[in-house]
Formats: structure tokens, sequence, C-alpha cells
């Protein structure tokens, strides 16, 4: 039997995670602030308790997945966090999207208290991750990556280790950065077919087969096309990465057009949609325009 996980924040991308830790056999604690989400989780086999201070020291070991750097401080240093619960040796294991500056801090912070970090953020969106097929982006040192390897191959089916902490945070920034003008650029192509007269569902195939395609037209547009837009990514999560993109041209130099203007639809989108509608709506806001 392997080591004994802690996982906290079971939302649309740890839930899936957590589940295939349980699946795999792994023994799973779990504490989210959404009752909801912790007793989807306790159904599949996990075990629940009260704070993330108590799930850390029932296993040793903690895993996070959750929305902002500042809710992953609160629960990693806050009152009833997992530095409470962690026992010296124990490793600390975030699968939150952070920005490069965020996760050097919050690694700092954890490393004052005897506790190492391995950054693991993911990529290829929740219905990869449900299928435990996502890609792990690590960073943190490599004992430790090979220590905690069985788990991070239990959820993800690739996993890239990077370098230190913080070089996984520029690459998973790098990968939403990409996903999130191919999206734009998607959208666009869709609506000028759907303008031209096209069949949409011919269009998709063509595109699919043809040098624009790209893995956010071949997993995203379909959602777009069939009206649920459902993708398990909010607004919200895609204003975030965005800007750490912008932040990160800044720190190095390296001037980002694409992604601004990027970033400025995206801020549109959140203010006509709500930053808790799924990233993929932003289509919808060329749809409105074009009155269609
Ligand atoms: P989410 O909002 O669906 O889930 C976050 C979970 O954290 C929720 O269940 C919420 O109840 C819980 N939570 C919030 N505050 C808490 C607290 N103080 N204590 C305990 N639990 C708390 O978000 P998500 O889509 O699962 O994304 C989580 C992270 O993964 C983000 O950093 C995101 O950028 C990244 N990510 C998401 C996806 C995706 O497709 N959804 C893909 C790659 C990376």
């Amino acid at each position: 039997e392997g080591p004994a996980y802690a996982f906290i924040g079971l939302g649309h991308l740890g839930g899936h995670l957590a589940a295939s830790l349980v699946r795999n056999g792994f023994d799973v604690t779990v504490f989210d602030r959404d009752p909801a989400a912790v007793e989807r989780l306790v159904a599949l086999g996990a075990s629940a308790v009260d704070s993330p201070a108590e799930a850390a020291a029932r296993a040793g070991n903690a895993i996070s997945c959750l929305p902002s750097p500042k809710v992953s401080e609160t629960v990693l240093a806050g009152p009833g966090g997992l530095l409470e619960g962690l026992p010296a040796g124990g490793a600390w294991i975030e699968m939150s999207t952070n920005g490069r500056d965020e996760i050097v801090r919050l690694a700092a912070l954890a490393s004052a208290k005897g506790i190492e970090t391995l950054e693991c953020p993911v990529t290829g969106g929740v219905h990869l991750a449900a299928a435990g097929k996502i890609t792990a982006l690590v960073g943190g040192d490599g004992a430790l990556y090979e220590r905690h390897r069985p788990a991070i191959e239990a959820m993800c089916a690739k996993s890239f280790l990077m370098g230190p902490i913080g070089s996984a945070a520029v690459i998973k920034v790098i990968t939403n950065m990409l996903a999130f003008i191919h999206l734009v650029a998607a959208g666009e192509a869709l609506m000028l077919a759907k303008q031209g007269g096209l069949d949409l569902a011919q269009t998709y195939h063509a595109i699919v087969a043809s040098s624009g395609n790209s893995f956010v037209h071949e997993t995203e547009s379909q959602l777009v096309l069939n009206g649920s837009y459902d993708i398990g990514f909010t607004m919200d999560l895609a204003l975030k990465d965005l800007g750490f993109a912008l932040r990160m041209g800044k720190d190095f130099g390296v001037p980002l057009d694409l992604a601004a203007r990027v970033n400025a639809i995206f801020e549109q989108g959140k203010e006509a949609y709500g930053g808790s509608a799924w990233s993929t709506q932003i289509v919808k806001l060329l749809e409105d325009a074009v009155g269609t």
C-alpha cells in the first residue's frame, strides 16, 4: 500500500483527481468547505474530517486543488491549515494553478515549517481529468517527485518534471495562455463559417482535419456548437491565469499582444455573463455581437 494523502479542494477539477486516487486504492482523507463535494468523495470510499489540519495529520502528506493563491495560502498556512497537521518530512503537493511568484512564496512558507513542496498543476481539462488522462506539469525536487509519482500517475496519464519550484507555474501559465488564444480564435472561425452559410458539423470536422486545428477546437468547439458550453472551467479562472501570463510577460520583458487582447475579451465576457460562467461562453460575445 502506498502513502496516504489528504486532499483539499474537491471542485470541478479536484473532485475528479481525488476520485482517481481513491479508485487506485490510495487512502484518501478529504476536506472541502462545500459538504456536497465531500459527500461525493465519501461515497467513493474517501474519509472526511473537519479541517485541512486534521486531514494532513491523518494522512501525513497533503494535496490541494483550490481556486486562487489566496485560498491556497489560507488552506496551507491559515488557522486549521495543512501546516498545523503535516508531520515533519511530510509533503505538500499543490495542484492548483498559481503564478510563479505565488508558488515560490507558498513553498517558502511550507519549507519554514519543515515541509517540502511539489507544485503539480495539470492541463487538459475536466473531461481528461475524469478519465485519469490529464497531464501533470511538475516543479520541485526530483527525489520528492519520485516518491509521490505513484499518486501523480494514479491521477494523470503523463507527467513532466520541468525543474525547480516555479518552473511548472511558468509552463502551466503558458499552456493556458495558448488555450485561451485558441478558444477565441476557434470562436471567430466558427462565427465566420456560420455567417458564411456553412454546415457547422461539417465545418467542425473539416477544421479538425486541417492546418488550423487545435486541441481547443477539437475538445471545445463541440460544446459551443451544442450550446452546452460546459467545460467545467470558469471565466474567473481564465482571468486569473491570463493575469499570471501578462505579469510574466512584464517580468520577462516579452510583449504579449495577443494575450493582452484575449484578456480584454475575457474581461468583457465576465461583465456580460458573470465570473462563474464557463470560459467557452466567451464565444457568445461574438454570437451576441453578430446577432445569431
Ligand atoms: P472549483 O472552484 O470548481 O473548485 C474549488 C474547490 O475549492 C471548491 O470545491 C470549493 O468549495 C473549494 N474551496 C474553496 N475555498 C476553500 C477553503 N477555504 N477550504 C476548503 N475548500 C475550499 O475550481 P476548479 O475548476 O476545480 O479549479 C481548481 C484549480 O485547478 C484552479 O487553480 C484552476 O485554475 C486549476 N485548474 C482547473 C482546471 C479545470 O478544468 N477546471 C484545469 C486545470 C487547472
